[in-house]
């Protein structure tokens, strides 16, 4: 039996993990609980599930829920994240926050040696080097539960030694292409929040659904391929699958490619991180080859979604300049939410962050943390100067 800590358990991730925790009792218990807003959701997940301590935003929420829940201790803030990461009754820790956010909690279980599930992509593309060594240094376990990486791990006998040494020649990440793959360059200039969060295959929360539709959700998990797997970003390729069926290849010098194929559904990468190397029912239904239709590949479209070659751009410069491009977009994301700015402006804002902000060496959390909030504060100037023209 282990007891699993869930930071943030309102949002899809945290949803479809708890979905999974509850279909094998005998070998798991929910040690945590965190939600930033939906707090009345919180509530009734600490009632079903019955966590030992939850975690929220701030005190009033936090006297809130403690007036209502008894057996349960109600904590607050990064501090509190960072406690329930990091307490040593706790086996595994699921990274299920959006964002930056996910950082300070993350590394905390990373330097408590535990055994993490990472579905906070943002942690590590800021942060990868730091991550990594830590990693090495405390001896705990990064298990990838994004779709792609997720599948690239299960195609790697020796998933964290040089790709060399394994033989690899190639990582291919597959990407839906999103909501506006047939979209025209004229059209894209029109879209919508509403739009942008339908996406075609998945269902997820707000922020990865517009990183979709931009794709620079493949550009943070190109970086992310890369510190996982210690790939150099040219030996990571990208190709467009829309069925989602095939969640990303490897690709053997000795010609094998090998696939992970499965329906599009989150709970198997989830259930695959937290029984790995065993293997325990998801609740997703075997895919069935003869309905599941034709599968189709192409290429990326570089001109109408830069946000891939920026991501590149931003790996190749190395040190903080993926912290800067991913604080950069967090902020162009939120502002298009709220309506603020264009569907196409999110680029524009993120290359031109990267070329105002210098980066540094990511050789510290203050350091990483510094260019962030350099990278926010001009991301955020530039919109409002960009607001007057919008
Ligand atoms: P979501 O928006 O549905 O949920 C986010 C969770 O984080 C919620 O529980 C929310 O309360 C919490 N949160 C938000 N802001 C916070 C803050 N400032 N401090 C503390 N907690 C905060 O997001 P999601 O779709 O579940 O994605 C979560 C992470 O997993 C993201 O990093 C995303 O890129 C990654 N991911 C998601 C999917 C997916 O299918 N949804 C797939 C691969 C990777
Ligand atoms: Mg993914």
């Amino acid at each position: 039996m282990q007891y699993v800590t869930l930071l943030g358990a309102t949002g899809s991730i945290g949803r479809s993990t708890l979905d999974v925790l509850e279909r094998h009792p005998d070998r798991y218990r929910v040690f945590a609980l965190s939600a930033h807003q939906r707090i009345e959701e919180l509530l009734h997940l600490c009632q079903h599930y019955k966590p030992l301590y939850a975690v929220v935003a701030n005190a009033s929420q936090a006297d809130w829920l403690q007036a209502r829940l008894t057996e349960c201790s109600v904590l607050v803030g990064t501090e509190g994240l960072c406690q329930v990461a990091e307490d040593e009754r706790v086996g595994m820790v699921m990274a299920a926050i959006v964002g930056a956010a996910g950082l300070a909690p993350t590394l905390a279980a990373i330097r408590a040696g535990k055994k993490v599930l990472l579905a906070n992509k943002e942690s590590l593309v800021m942060a990868g080097a730091l991550f990594m060594a830590e990693v090495q240094r405390h001896g705990a376990t990064l298990l990838p539960v994004d779709s792609e990486h997720n599948a690239l791990f299960q195609c790697m006998p020796r998933p964290g030694t040089d790709l060399d040494v394994q033989g690899v020649e190639r990582l291919v990440l597959t990407a839906s292409g999103g909501p506006f793959w047939s979209t025209s360059q004229a059209d894209l200039v029109k879209v919508t929040p509403e739009q942008a969060v339908q996406h075609p295959r998945w269902s997820m929360g707000p922020k990865i659904s517009v990183d979709s539709a931009t794709m620079m959700n493949k550009g943070l998990e190109l970086i992310e391929a890369c510190w996982l797997f210690h790939a150099p970003e040219h030996r990571v390729d990208i190709c467009i699958h829309p069925q989602s069926i095939i969640h990303s290849l490897v690709q053997y010098r000795d010609g094998s490619t090998l696939a992970q194929l499965g329906c599009p559904d989150m709970r198997t990468p989830i259930a695959v991180a937290l029984a790995w190397p065993e293997r325990i029912g998801s609740g997703v239904p075997l895919l069935d080859l003869l309905r599941c239709g034709p599968l189709e590949f192409s290429a990326p479209d570089h001109d109408r979604f830069p946000c891939l070659d920026l991501a590149r751009q931003a790996m190749r410069a190395g040190g903080t300049a993926p912290a800067i491009l991913n604080a950069a977009n967090e902020v162009a994301v939120a502002a298009f939410l709220q309506n603020e700015t264009s569907f196409m402006s999110i680029p524009v804002i993120i290359s031109q962050t990267l070329e105002h902000v210098a980066g540094t060496p990511a050789d510290s959390l203050e350091a990483v943390l510094d260019a962030d909030a350099r990278a926010r504060s001009c991301a955020l100037r530039l919109l409002s100067a960009n607001r007057v023209n919008h």
